[in-house]
């Protein structure tokens, strides 16, 4: 069977992606986040229109169960911009729980049984890590993860917190049968190590860029240097770029700032600028056709 990727209208050609912005959320409603819920479709498909305008073709949008997902939203975003939009199952960390949520009382099984129902419509799964922790609801969340990969094939997503345990991460889910070509973690230049990174990236994994525009905790110059460093490693087949803009005080449509075209609008072109167009053809087309497909 050829490799296709599962997007929210259908499944497509790896080859028709087209320049993908690795890591989005167009809705997410969070306890983790007090007063950034943002739900709105209409303001969505205004936010995705901006990202196309600005060269993007493809979002994945990494927003999991119980956080405001909205796969109808997703397909009436998708319809209405032309974009390619790959939505996600799966669980977030802990924090993003309620204490109560019942999601937490379900079984790996249970769990596992969900995503798979799930991955109809969604194209990746999604699953959380703590800061140099993963609690039991998590280790949880990643053993359904990986029984899930086992029955679909769909990658598995992993948010890691500040970037810690990338290589332990990649580690526990191949003890789950999950290779590592098939993980990509999420936020790794939160920790802007790319001696560290790139012995995850050596063992074959996904790295995936996720912070520009949050200038007040680095700027962007950290991050084009890190895809510099990793790159001349050895690793630019391993790197994704996202603008991963979870917040609605990230979004233009309410009235914040960047905004959802901020990777495609100012971080693409300067990266073309300072480290050359071939790598960002790669990192922001090549990389994201090879990684999310199945
Ligand atoms: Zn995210």
């Amino acid at each position: 069977m050829a490799a296709m990727i599962r997007t929210i209208r259908g499944d497509i050609d790896p080859a028709g992606l087209g320049p993908c912005d690795a890591h989005e959320h167009l809705f997410l409603v969070t306890p983790a986040q007090p007063g950034e819920e943002y739900s709105d479709v209409s303001k969505a498909i205004d936010e995705a229109e901006t990202l196309r305008a600005a060269g993007g073709r493809a979002l994945v949008d990494w927003t999991p169960i119980g956080l405001g997902r909205d796969l109808n939203g997703l397909r009436a975003v998708s319809e209405a911009t032309g974009l390619h939009i790959v939505a996600a199952t799966g669980v977030h960390r802990d924090v993003h729980y309620a204490a109560d949520d019942t999601l937490r009382s379900e079984s790996e099984d249970t769990l596992a049984d969900r995503f798979v129902g799930d991955l109809d419509r969604c194209g990746i799964i999604k699953i959380g890590a703590g800061y140099h922790t993963i609690t039991p609801f998590e280790a949880k969340g990643f053993t359904a993860a990986a029984a899930t990969h086992g029955r679909v094939g769909a990658p598995v997503c992993v948010h890691t917190e500040h970037g810690t345990m990338g290589l332990a991460i990649v580690q526990r889910l191949r003890e789950l049968g999950v290779p590592p070509e098939r993980v990509i973690l999420a936020h790794v230049d939160r920790n802007p190590d790319a001696g560290e990174h790139a012995e995850t990236a050596a063992a074959g994994a996904w790295l995936q860029l996720d912070g520009p525009g949050r200038t007040k905790y680095w700027p962007d110059s950290t991050i084009l240097s890190l895809i510099a460093d990793l790159a001349e490693r050895g690793y630019a087949d391993r790197l994704l770029l996202g603008g991963d803009t979870g917040r609605r005080s990230m979004l233009r449509s309410y009235g914040g700032g960047p905004g959802l075209d901020y990777v495609f609008a100012h971080f693409k072109p300067r990266l073309e600028r300072e480290l050359g167009r071939e790598l960002s053809e790669r990192i922001f087309v090549a990389n994201p056709a090879q990684a999310f497909a199945f």
